[in-house]
């Protein structure tokens, strides 16, 4: 990792070469209360003072709700091609748990099963984070997710006058060197204590307090507590927005369609929710996750269990999407410090 910093004056003309060499996909304000990750025309048009997006970027990017995997001929023999994306593209403006968000889904997609087709988006994905203040669900920061190790060619926290920029790559490098000539240099020691007071004060924004911690103990201990968890799931409309805005969800249906000549077609994903009823539903009619407390019960154990066991990191960043995007009001952080109680009584 190299630390460089950079003149504010010189960030428009950065953020300007890249738009005129690169598509650029950055945040945009899109009214009053949102914001969105589009593609940007104009340097006056990215605004990275978001709070939260509905769609997680990278995930939007590199594992789209619905994607063309591959085409095929049925001839004597069957021909398949598969459909990669390689246009080299810019997400710009990606804070810290949503960069970590992807690492998750790297790892996924490159771990039992190689995805081509996430792969040859994300070796074409130049990242730069950025900071950005948490919202009031955010609960990155207790599940470590605050701060970005890896995942991005640039990182840049805003300081007083400068960019702090952690240089993750020599594709990151290339790129300062090319468009922010003016004052693209080494961080002095002066700069390193101005980062660690911004750091600080950025990390002093996150509010939400979760013991995470002990929660994998008393989950198993709980876990067969049919009564907790229908209390826990019993407003839920089964209606799958919380894995659709989760930037670590994956879970995905393949379909074929085939065209009228009969001899050709494609199969295409879409993303699928265990939250929803036909979930768990296999031939024969059988139902593995019938209702509401199992389903509920299962999507805990998937974000704060399995992957700490298979990865060694949670599948849950803290980002707060699901609880503001559940009509029910459920809340993960909230039911996690509730299991916490049930065992300390
Ligand atoms: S927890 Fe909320 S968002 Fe998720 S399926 Fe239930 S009602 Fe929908
Ligand atoms: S489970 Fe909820 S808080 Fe955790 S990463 Fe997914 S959307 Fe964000």
């Amino acid at each position: 990792m190299l630390y460089k910093v950079m003149d504010k004056k010189d960030y428009k003309d950065f953020v300007s070469g890249l738009l005129s060499d690169y598509k650029l996909i950055g945040p945009k304000k899109i009214n009053e209360a949102v914001h969105d990750f589009v593609q940007i025309k104009s340097f006056e048009e990215i605004d990275t003072s978001y709070k939260k997006t509905t769609l997680p970027p990278a995930k939007k990017l590199l594992f789209p709700s619905t994607e063309e995997l591959v085409k095929y001929k049925l001839n004597e023999q069957i021909e398949i091609t598969s459909v990669l994306d390689t246009e080299e593209m810019v997400l710009f403006g990606i804070n810290a748990w949503d960069i970590n968000g992807m690492n998750f889904l790297d790892r996924l997609f490159t771990t039992d099963f190689i995805d081509d087709n996430y792969i040859a988006k994300r070796k074409n994905l130049i990242v730069i984070g950025v900071d950005t203040e948490p919202s009031e669900t955010n609960f990155a920061l207790e599940m470590g997710a605050e701060y970005a190790k890896s995942g991005f060619d640039l990182f840049m926290t805003e300081m007083q006058d400068k960019y702090f920029i952690r240089v993750a790559t020599a594709r990151g490098e290339e790129l300062l060197k090319k468009y922010a000539k003016g004052t693209n240099v080494a961080a002095s020691d002066a700069d390193f204590a101005e980062y660690d007071k911004v750091m600080e004060e950025y990390r002093k924004k996150f509010k939400v307090k979760v013991e995470i911690e002990s929660f994998y103990d008393c989950f198993e201990a709980k876990y067969d507590n049919k009564q907790l968890w229908e209390k826990i799931s019993d407003s839920c409309f089964s209606c799958g927005s919380c894995n659709l805005v989760c930037p670590t969800c994956f879970c995905f249906n393949v379909k074929d369609d085939m065209n009228l000549d009969l001899k050709t077609g494609m199969k295409s994903r879409e993303w699928d929710s265990c939250m929803i009823p036909d979930y768990g539903l296999v031939a024969g009619g059988h139902n593995f996750r019938p209702n509401r407390a199992n389903r509920l019960k299962q999507r805990y154990r998937c974000k704060l269990k399995t992957y700490l066991d298979k990865f060694g990191s949670y599948s849950c960043v803290g980002c707060g999407r699901c609880v503001e995007a559940c009509l029910a009001k459920i809340n993960i952080y909230e039911d996690i410090n509730t299991i916490k109680e049930e065992v300390s009584l």
